[in-house]
């Protein structure tokens, strides 16, 4: 017989509660003068001005209570659970930066709707976090791989922390050019180019388009870059990025001899009528495609609250897990971050998707009765796809 909602969510809880009495790297920095907030099966953030004294009476609250979702102020407060929020006096936030599926409007997402995820999803949303990383963590803003911190969601997307002193005290204002800077909002292509020089010409010497090269620092380079990595993809990809068939079919002919001059700053190798006009058109299409997928209202806001590293994700059953830079290549969601790891259980299942777990594929399932591992129980469970059958748990 199937179980109910509320006794569903009581295993949940207990096997929740049986994570946190084992978990260790659960504890943020400076845990006393951060505000928490707690969020249960249907809110992610139900309770918050909540603060503990030290390592000890967290845990003992995630083990007593087993919240399906806690999440952490990147703000530090002399007083954090004081209200209104100016009571709190702020001290200083870490700079953070959320990454999330759905926010890069996938085609994917249109087939599966917004609360399922699928590997396109998850890793598409991997790349632009690793985009993030070394495009502009690293080169641009000067930050050492021992000051970022990076964990999972839990879900479908990725938390960069900055853990650097100098960034705590940015206010608003600042944290907003950091965004914009990445997201690129500011960025005109036009101006690292030789156009007015070119407009001033007469006609009778021909002046040579001159503009970024692929070693350039700041955007300058990555719009270089980005075009040979576009050019690179081929004749078709050039015409998706509006440009004219027989160009496109031009240049990739003669992509050697362009990238050979775009490494120089000559954008000049292949004639092109009214090139100035040109580049400038599909420069600005580039630019949106760089990287506009960070969340900017978490990086803005320094008194956001965003999940904790290492708890649990009570929408997926999964660990938002910590990682370091050099794992996140090799990294599977999917499989490195299972919490709830042993036996199986009984579900009623309906979901057109499939499901890969573990490196195994589940699903999809017409309304069928079905023994899983748990953990594909719980994800079913909580993405409102299943029901639990029997207590035939752990
Ligand atoms: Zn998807």
């Amino acid at each position: 017989m199937e179980l109910s909602i509320s006794e569903s969510r009581g295993i949940i809880s207990n096997l929740i509660s049986n994570y946190y009495s084992k978990a260790e790297d659960i504890y943020p920095e400076r845990i006393s003068e951060r505000e928490f907030g707690v969020g249960d099966f249907e809110s992610k953030i139900r309770t918050r001005h909540i603060s503990f004294e030290n390592k000890k009476t967290f845990k003992e609250y995630l083990i007593k209570k087993s919240p399906p979702f806690i999440s952490c102020s990147t703000a530090f407060y002399k007083h954090p659970s004081f209200r209104p929020m100016e009571n709190k006096e702020w001290l200083g936030s870490e700079l953070v930066f959320d990454l999330d599926a759905t926010d890069m409007k996938l085609p994917c997402q249109s087939s599966h709707g917004n609360s399922w995820v699928c590997e396109t999803c998850l890793s598409s949303v991997k790349e632009e976090t690793i985009k993030l990383i070394e495009e502009f963590l690293i080169p641009d803003f000067g930050f050492s791989k021992d000051e970022i911190e990076l964990n999972f969601s839990g879900n479908r997307g990725y938390h960069v922390h900055i853990k650097k002193e100098s960034t705590f005290s940015l206010d608003q204002i600042a944290r907003k050019e950091i965004s914009d800077y990445i997201t690129g909002n500011d960025v005109n292509p036009e101006a690292f180019f030789n156009l007015e020089e070119l407009k001033k010409d007469t006609g009778r010497t021909t002046k040579k388009l001159m503009g970024p090269k692929i070693t350039d620092g700041g955007w300058s380079g990555k719009i270089a870059r980005n075009f040979i990595k576009e050019l690179e993809k081929g004749e078709e990809n050039l015409i998706s990025l509006g440009i004219e068939k027989s160009v496109a079919r031009n240049l990739y002919k003669k992509k050697a001899l362009v990238e050979l001059g775009i490494n120089n700053g000559n954008w000049d190798m292949v004639y092109i009528k009214n090139k100035g006009d040109f580049w400038k058109d599909i420069l600005k299409t580039q630019s949106i495609y760089q990287s506009d997928k960070i969340d900017q209202n978490v990086t803005n806001d320094p008194s956001h609250m965003v999940r904790l590293a290492n708890t649990i994700h009570g929408e997926t059953g999964l660990i938002s897990k910590k990682i370091s830079i050099s794992d996140l290549t090799t990294f599977d969601p999917m499989s490195d971050t299972l919490a709830f790891n042993t036996g199986e259980m009984d579900i009623i299942v309906n979901t057109n998707q499939k499901l890969i777990m573990n490196k195994q594929t589940f699903g999809p399932y017409d309304n069928e009765k079905v023994e899983v591992p748990s953990y594909v129980a719980i994800y079913l469970f909580l993405k409102n796809k299943a029901l639990f059958v029997n207590k035939k748990v752990i």
